[in-house]
């Protein structure tokens, strides 16, 4: 018989992981109740999801009763910790849980977890596809838009599972031991949710410390951040790396394991478990350098869970890109046009103008600013963009942070704003959408806000 038959479950927040909780819980026979600070009107495509089961709703408040009166809180990931109904339930000793280590208690497959402020869902599918390739069956879920119950409703025959984990689900995932753990980057974000840095860097530490002996650890050696995890690993080390090993010598040279970009950047090495191998990059079609860190990372997890050399790398050779990150949309009349929507913070910004070059740069950014310093995109603004347009309600903050550097406009419309980069264009130069901010001003999220850039370009 299942534990949660007959308890009073509290669900806060009602997105798609909150609708995943709900139908699992019902399966489970549990009490479900649902509580969320929007209204009803706001969350009906959730609601009607779920519409056939019994669950008693709390719409646009919170009812400390409820919270009080629950045998499990599960938070969802778009709610802050802080909630204060949650604080008093937490202090009378009610348990709080997230939808992800529900999860991770009863899948008894190897779990690769993938965290990082940039690069966690193409490096996620880039896993996932290589596993893939290698006649293995996956489940690919987390931050990524299927949240990890739906493992259960997928009749749960997955070989192995990639997860993808945003920090404020780390945050609370106290089950969860992964196979393998990788580490992309860390960088500015979420600083409108946390109170500093550190707090940000220890929320994505707590995967580390859940990595038992058995754990494959990948980290980003050219990151100091995540590289500085090294000392706290208890798991078993793996580097990726754009520097050869060798030339760094040393013990880090003679103990290493992991994968590395060569000089010209036309292939990666890797040595794991002794073995040694070359990828040949030259089909690998996603732009930016960015991009091989991410493929590194993903031979490093891949690899180490015994998919064949052979395997990987026809997943490099027809892995076709994830949408929304440097999304190449057209060509017209000799201008390439980007979408890079899910660029929603400074480092993605900086990584995304970095992988074009020697082209004059048109970029459209802006939007709901995450407490951001948008300082840190001047010296890229300067050597790289040509046109700067700006609109949503960070632009004014923008503007007086990188506006002076090259040809600035301020808009009203996201319309008006792919228009003006048209025709201010000429053939050769690049138009890219990188915000450096959430979409939540204009837009539902970065997806509704990239299908219509797209739109308005293939109009153009
Ligand atoms: P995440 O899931 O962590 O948000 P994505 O793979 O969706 O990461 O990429 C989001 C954006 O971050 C991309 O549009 C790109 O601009 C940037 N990005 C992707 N990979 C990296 C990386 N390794 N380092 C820095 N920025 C990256």
């Amino acid at each position: 018989m299942s534990k949660f038959k007959g308890k009073k479950i509290l669900i806060v927040g009602l997105g798609r992981s909150g609708v995943a909780v709900a139908k699992y819980m019902a399966k489970q026979g549990a009490k479900i109740m649902v509580t969320d600070i929007k209204q009803k009107t706001e969350l009906m495509e959730y609601i009607k999801d779920i519409a056939h089961l019994k669950i008693e709703y709390d719409l646009g408040r919170h009812t400390n009763k409820y919270f009080h009166e629950a045998d499990l809180i599960v938070l969802s990931p778009g709610v802050p910790n802080s909630v204060k109904a949650l604080e008093e339930a937490r202090e009378m000793g009610v348990a709080v849980t997230t939808e992800v280590d529900l999860a991770a208690r009863s899948i008894d497959k190897p779990l690769i977890a993938v965290t990082g402020t940039n690069g966690k869902t193409t490096t996620s599918m880039l896993i996932n596809k290589m596993f893939q390739c290698d006649q293995q069956k996956t489940f690919l879920g987390g931050n990524i838009g299927n949240p990890l119950l739906n493992y259960f409703t997928d009749e749960a025959t997955a070989d192995v599972v990639v997860v993808e984990l945003s920090s404020f689900q780390i945050a609370l995932s106290e089950k969860l031991v992964p196979a393998v753990a990788v580490f992309t980057n860390i960088g500015e974000d979420h600083l409108d949710r946390y109170s500093d840095m550190e707090s940000y860097i220890q929320d994505k530490k707590k995967l580390l410390k859940a990595c038992d002996r058995n754990t494959f650890v990948v980290l980003n050696f050219d990151d100091p951040v995540v590289a500085g995890f090294s000392d706290e690993n208890h798991g078993k080390l793996l580097w990726f790396t754009k520097r050869n090993p060798m030339k760094i010598g040393g013990q880090f040279a003679e103990e290493f394991s992991g994968a590395y970009l060569s000089e010209d950047g036309k292939t990666i090495h890797s040595k794991i478990a002794g073995r040694e191998e070359v990828y040949d990059l030259s089909h690998f079609c996603l732009f930016g350098e960015h991009n091989k860190e991410n493929l590194m990372a993903a031979i490093c997890a891949a690899r180490v869970q015994g998919v064949k050399a052979k395997s990987i790398q026809d997943a490099i050779d027809t892995f076709s890109g994830v949408p929304h990150r440097l999304e190449f949309v057209r060509k017209k009349n000799g201008v390439y046009i980007f979408n890079d929507s899910k660029a929603t913070n400074v480092m993605s910004v900086q990584k995304s103008l970095m992988a074009f070059k020697k082209s004059p740069i048109i970029l459209i950014g802006g939007g709901r600013d995450k407490d951001m310093d948008f300082t840190l995109l001047a010296d890229y603004v300067k050597n790289r963009v040509k046109i700067l347009i700006l609109i949503g309600e960070a632009k004014e903050k923008m503007n007086r942070a990188i506006g002076d550097y090259c040809e600035t406009y301020l808009l009203g419309t996201f319309e008006e704003a792919v228009l003006l980069a048209y025709q201010k264009s000429r053939s050769g130069d690049i138009i890219l959408l990188s915000p450096g901010c959430a979409s939540y001003d204009m837009f539902r999220n970065f997806e509704e806000r990239g299908d219509y850039f797209k739109k308005l370009v293939n109009q153009l």
